[in-house]
């Protein structure tokens, strides 16, 4: 469990980038991560930030490719 607390830096770097990004939120009753895509609309959620992020950028990149 421990480990999944460690970022490494390029990790951190990208949760820094992206912690402020509109369209982010927090579920606090679900405690899942959103994201409403805002070149598409769609909701994604994920079960915390780090992954937020990841599934984000495979959508933006390989979906929508709302950005690119
Ligand atoms: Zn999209």
């Amino acid at each position: 469990m421990l480990s999944l607390e460690i970022l490494d830096p390029f990790d951190t770097f990208v949760s820094k980038k992206y912690n402020n990004k509109p369209g982010y939120g927090y579920n606090f009753f679900t405690k899942e991560w959103t994201y409403n895509c805002s070149s598409c609309g769609e909701d994604l959620d994920a079960p915390n930030r780090k992954t937020m992020t990841k599934i984000r950028l495979y959508h933006t990149r390989n979906e929508c490719l709302g950005g690119y």
